[in-house]
């Protein structure tokens, strides 16, 4: 089962809850019951041994534990330990997550905040499943494809660019 990353978000203090769980959500709003402030899903990690990868991910931390399971460690202090972990890593998409606020060079759509915590490039994360093996240009079909959920698009069914965004 996968490996979580739960933050506690408090106005000038955020600590992250690394645990295992089948159900993630299922997780956090047990663990929302009778606590005032709020907790929010910032990724996990999918593993075969998820008992060794709980233990390795507390021992990385080991420093920052703030009591059991709990860390004082940021979204961005988990997301390199996300990054790496390729395509078993998944970051917890915003609920915009397709919200399209410009678009680049090669008229490839930048989203509003796939992730809560920062900004994800379309290379570093599928913005349609948050898998952090990102994706990848075709060349053969010129479309954007994801390992993880097999996506394949060219994000022409999204709206298009008008040609004065094009031109700025
Ligand atoms: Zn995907």
């Amino acid at each position: 089962m996968p490996v979580y990353f739960i933050s506690q978000v408090e106005r000038d203090r955020i600590v992250t809850k690394i645990g295992k769980a089948k159900d993630i959500q299922k997780r956090r709003r047990e663990l929302q019951t009778g606590n005032p402030t709020l907790l929010e899903v910032v990724g996990w990690i999918t593993s075969d041994d998820d008992f060794a990868l709980e233990r390795t991910l507390h021992r990385h931390f080991a420093t920052r534990r703030v009591s059991g399971e709990w860390f004082d460690i940021q979204p961005g202090d988990a997301l390199p330990v996300l990054m790496h972990a390729g395509i078993n890593g998944f970051v917890a998409k915003n609920a915009d997550a397709f919200e399209i606020v410009g678009y680049d060079r090669d008229a490839v759509p930048e989203y509003l905040g796939v992730w809560n915590w920062g900004d994800l490039e379309l290379e570093e994360c599928c913005p349609f499943c948050g898998c952090m093996c990102g994706m990848h240009f075709q060349d053969a079909s010129w479309m954007h494809h994801c390992l993880n959920c097999d996506a394949l698009t060219d994000f022409s069914e999204l709206s298009p660019p008008e040609p004065d965004d094009e031109m700025r």
